[in-house]
């Protein structure tokens, strides 16, 4: 048996196969990264950071920062506000006088 140098073509098919590899690799901890850090900022508040927790508004449950009072709604949340057969300025007068006054958990 020789030990000839691989062909170029070998050579051409290992480096692609390594280079794939690699990018499949690097994506992998891509994604595992940015999954840590999502949940890192689970119940964060996007402004300042501190804890978000969630209060029940006429049933629609709104999150609430524990330090600058921000509230936040998602899209489904906001579409049930917009669904309440009662006008929606009363839920939502309740809602921005309870961030005035600041955050409570009842
Ligand atoms: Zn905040």
């Amino acid at each position: 048996m020789t030990h000839d140098r691989p062909s170029k073509n070998e050579d051409e098919y290992f480096a692609r196969r390594d280079a794939e590899l690699l990018r499949q690799h690097r994506e992998s901890a891509r994604r595992s990264a940015a999954a840590i850090e999502r949940k890192t900022h689970y119940m964060k508040c996007p402004k300042c950071g501190y804890d978000l927790i969630t209060g029940d508004w006429d049933g629609v449950q709104i999150e609430q920062c524990t330090n600058c009072h921000g509230i936040w709604c998602d899209a489904d949340e906001v579409k049930a506000i917009l669904k309440r057969p009662t006008p929606t300025n009363n839920i939502l007068a309740r809602i921005f006088r309870a961030v005035a006054k600041g955050v409570t958990r009842s």
